[in-house]
């Protein structure tokens, strides 16, 4: 079935008809252009053989196009006043399931497991900017079986999860992301695609899960402590980051001594330190 969305007359006539009012509070800026519904789901590279979770699907608009390329959609959306809207847009779709929920809440390796077996899914979405970093973190920190995310997210937000060391939007979400996949951003997104107009640019984000991480650490956790130790205090430099840290307790000397054989001087600042040197770091100090 071809998509009957994705344009801002259907999207207006659809609204009046079910009478809808956006919600703030759920972040809803709806797609209304047909190019960059054909860009995401080319960026996805989905097949007959994928199972798509889409969260929120607003009114259906990507679902639809995310149907008429997926084996299966799974479509998770918090409003129930989209409910009997999706039902509506979504008509003849049969490969749609739509479930009435909190993605944050949702027990998403179960659903997995129910729905497609337990092999990886692919994530396409565009997200609710609220919740950008909870959402994403969170699958892929909660063994969701995945192959790959592919994201409407702020624009900023984008170029942090892509930087690199050095630049000024590289830090703690950079290294976080870069650690479980490869950021590719696929598109830049002006605020006239959406309904209403968001006040800020959008961007396509693409992030490919790896099977391994691209470095071996003995402990995760202390890993994503020292990250989010040395950039809590951005203009100290990395040894008084991980001293004063809250979260960390190591004594001033392990630290000097772990800092000193990374061979960047003792003033070196966590800004400038890559995921593999922070992985050294952290494996340095840890204490088996
Ligand atoms: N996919 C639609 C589109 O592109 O036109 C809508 C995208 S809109 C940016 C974000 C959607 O996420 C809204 O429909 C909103 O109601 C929904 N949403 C917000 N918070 C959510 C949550 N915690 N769980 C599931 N859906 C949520």
């Amino acid at each position: 079935k071809e998509p009957t969305l994705g344009n801002p007359q259907n999207t207006i006539a659809v609204l009046q008809k079910h009478q809808f009012t956006f919600q703030k509070k759920f972040g809803q800026n709806f797609l209304i252009d047909t190019h960059v519904l054909d860009k995401i789901i080319r960026s996805a590279e989905i097949s007959r053989d994928d199972m798509v979770l889409e969260i929120g699907p607003g009114i259906g608009t990507m679902t639809q196009y995310l149907a008429c390329a997926a084996g299966k959609v799974i479509a998770v959306e918090i409003d129930r006043a989209l409910i009997p809207i999706l039902e509506d847009t979504l008509e003849g779709y049969d490969n749609v399931r739509v479930i009435n929920g909190d993605i944050l809440k949702i027990d998403l390796p179960k659903l997995v497991e129910e729905e497609n077996g337990g092999r990886p899914i692919k994530v396409v979405a565009n997200l609710p900017y609220y919740i950008t970093t909870p959402i994403i973190m969170g699958l892929f920190e909660g063994d969701v079986p995945l192959k790959s995310i592919t994201v409407m997210v702020q624009k900023e937000v984008a170029d942090r999860m892509q930087a690199a060391p050095g630049s000024k939007d590289y830090g703690a979400l950079s290294l976080a992301v870069q650690y479980y996949a490869k950021p590719y951003i696929a598109a830049n997104v002006p605020q006239n695609c959406f309904m209403p107009r968001p006040r800020i640019g959008s961007a396509v984000i693409r992030l490919e899960r790896y099977e391994t991480p691209p470095v071996e650490v003995k402990d995760e956790k202390l890993l994503f402590s020292i990250i989010r130790a040395s950039f809590n205090q951005r203009r100290k430099t990395l040894a008084n980051g991980l001293k004063n840290s809250a979260e960390l307790d190591f004594a001033k000397e392990e630290i000097e001594a772990a800092i000193e054989k990374l061979g960047k001087g003792a003033s070196v600042r966590g800004e400038t330190l890559t995921l593999e040197e922070f992985a050294e770091l952290s494996n340095r100090l840890c204490r088996e």
